[in-house]
């Protein structure tokens, strides 16, 4: 498979284990191989045993008990969220009966019956799920509980999965926060509002003397740095592009913070900007909060 790097979701942090999981010992029993352009669907399953049962022990049992090739999913998706990838994406592996030659399987360690994924697995499962949709090129009608594929009789993943709690919902939600750029969790910082800094003889300064009618009405977190920033959920840039670049407002926005940025033409005009919004009482330009 490529690197991620054909979309703006970066690739999610996930062991390789292919190699060292329990495989049939008879050479004649191996799982097919395909194109990656056959792949057109994402099926999510539950393990349906207890989360401490890992991807070496499923493993073990569809080699053992199921006699397959080797472990039926692709992707393992542990309690603590930690992803582990189980098969490569060109093996069609045994994990929804007559429609594996197209999907990828991704399981979730649990038995989701009667409780549902932690927040850890869906955290992380969803961002896996959405970066392989954009890799893959799987809509979003095609990421689908086991049971959602066509011609399955079984519960998998879960009766939880679309009554009850709806895990569905959860995920369907978390892959959608990715897609639109809030990859990390719960912000910290409310409103970061976000100086230029080159040395100490070269910085915001006169912006930053020009912010303070604004930043005495509203108190919002100052500074300089970008990667503090990062941790708001909105971030006001004082300046052009010249100051804070663009490529760090795009950082921030993959973030998943809501980017404002007041830049007049001068350092005059950004003032002017500043005060009018306390002379409105209104803390954003484009947000209403
Ligand atoms: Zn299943």
């Amino acid at each position: 498979m490529q690197e991620g790097t054909s979309g703006p979701i970066p690739k999610p942090a996930f062991r390789v284990i292919v190699d060292e999981l329990p495989k049939s010992d008879d050479p004649d029993n191996v799982y097919d191989k395909r194109d990656l352009s056959e792949i057109k669907a994402i099926v999510v399953h539950h393990t349906a045993v207890p989360p401490s049962v890992d991807a070496w022990r499923v493993a073990k049992a569809h080699v053992e008990f199921n006699g397959w090739p080797g472990i039926g999913y692709h992707f393992f998706i542990n309690a603590d969220g930690t992803i582990e990838q189980t098969n490569w994406l060109e093996t069609v592996s045994a994990h929804t009966k007559g429609q594996n030659r197209y999907s990828v399987g991704v399981v979730f360690a649990g038995d989701f019956t009667n409780v549902v994924p932690t927040p850890a697995q869906i955290e992380r499962g969803g961002h896996l799920i959405a970066w392989l949709m954009q890799e893959l090129k799987v809509p979003v009608e095609w990421v689908r509980g086991h049971k959602e594929m066509p011609d399955q009789t079984t519960a998998c993943p879960g009766d939880q999965w679309l009554d009850g709690q709806r895990w569905h919902d959860m995920l369907f939600r978390r892959i959608q926060a990715v897609q639109d750029g809030q990859l990390s969790g719960r912000k910290t910082i409310g409103h970061y509002m976000l100086f230029w800094w080159r040395s100490p003889d070269f910085w915001a300064q006169k912006d930053w003397e020009n912010a303070q009618n604004y930043i005495r009405h509203f108190r919002p977190t100052c500074g300089f740095l970008v990667d503090d920033a990062m941790q708001a959920e909105y971030v006001t840039i004082v300046g052009g592009v010249a100051g804070v670049s663009w490529q760090d407002e795009q950082k921030l926005r993959m973030a998943g913070c809501k980017v404002e940025r007041l830049a007049g033409a001068n350092e005059e005009e950004t003032k002017a900007m500043l005060d009018e919004l306390v002379a409105a009482g209104r803390r954003f330009k484009t947000f209403d909060v």
